[in-house]
């Protein structure tokens, strides 16, 4: 199992959005992936299809154990794709599991569990803030993954991040690491946008993915009517584009298991 936290405390960068595209290709590709909705929005989870009045127990619940894995634990209609989804209460969590013993441990105390040994990737919707709830996906993730919207402020608070991530490997996760840098929302169209690319690559030299999401109407399209993009248009720039994430994904991780 490997679990990878999708981050970067702005907003509106495609967390939710390639969290949930990716998932369903890597699900495409016939591994078995749960999706892991750790914003307390919950954009992640409607964004599979599911009801939010439908959810029996969340992941909020088991994090804090008053709800059992097992009931928060939802099949989503898509194929291998699983979701431990959110609802407004994890909203509270911030405050609440601050006053629990190892509170930046409690993602892991519920990802640790038998149940979910069968999983093949573990994605982590984090929320938009370096808040108790992002420091519980750092803590278990083997590997963050850095949406960057690919405009004139991208790289303005990744210092930020990266402080973050060392913070995090000195004291609870030594061997996290970064899985790349992902770049969202381009249009190459525009003179900016390839400039703030050099840059990025510059700045995280080694680090950037091949694969760059287009900025496509389709991508944006898709969360409103409950589906992952692979599954609202198969053929959509955007799909091409998730599929080729999840490609080099799976190559990355070859490589690295030599
Ligand atoms: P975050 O989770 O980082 O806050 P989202 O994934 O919710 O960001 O994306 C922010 C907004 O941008 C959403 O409305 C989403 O539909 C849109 N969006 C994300 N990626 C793309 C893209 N490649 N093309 C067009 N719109 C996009
Ligand atoms: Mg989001």
């Amino acid at each position: 199992m490997k679990i990878i936290a999708v981050a970067n405390q702005k907003g509106g960068v495609g967390k939710t959005t390639s969290v949930v595209n990716l998932a369903s290709c890597l699900a495409e590709a016939g591994k078995q992936v749960l999706l892991v909705d750790l914003d307390p929005q919950g954009n992640a989870t409607s964004g599979c299809g599911i009801n939010k009045r439908q959810i029996k127990a969340s992941l909020y619940g088991a994090m804090v154990g008053s709800q059992l894995l097992a009931d928060a634990l939802t099949k989503t209609r898509f194929a291998n794709l699983w979701i431990l989804p959110s609802t407004m209460d994890l909203a509270g969590a911030e405050i609440e599991l601050v006053e629990m013993e190892h509170r930046e441990q409690c993602l892991k105390r519920v990802l640790d569990q038998p149940e979910l040994a069968q999983f093949d990737y573990v994605l982590i919707d984090c929320p938009p803030s370096l808040g108790l709830l992002t420091l519980n996906a750092l803590a278990c993730a083997h590997s963050v993954l850095i949406p960057i919207q690919c405009e004139f402020y991208a790289l303005e608070g990744l210092s930020q991040l990266t402080n973050t991530i060392r913070q995090v490997r000195r004291l609870y996760n030594p061997t996290l690491d970064v899985e790349g840098i992902l770049i969202t929302m381009y249009d190459g169209r525009l003179n900016l946008t390839t400039q703030v690319l050099a840059e990025v690559k510059k700045y995280f030299a080694g680090k950037v993915f091949k694969t760059v999401i287009p900025r496509n109407v389709r991508i944006s399209e898709a969360p409103s009517h409950g589906e992952p993009i692979n599954y609202y248009d198969k053929h959509a720039k955007g799909t091409v584009a998730y599929r080729d994430l999840a490609k080099e994904l799976l190559e990355n991780h070859r490589i690295r298991a030599l």
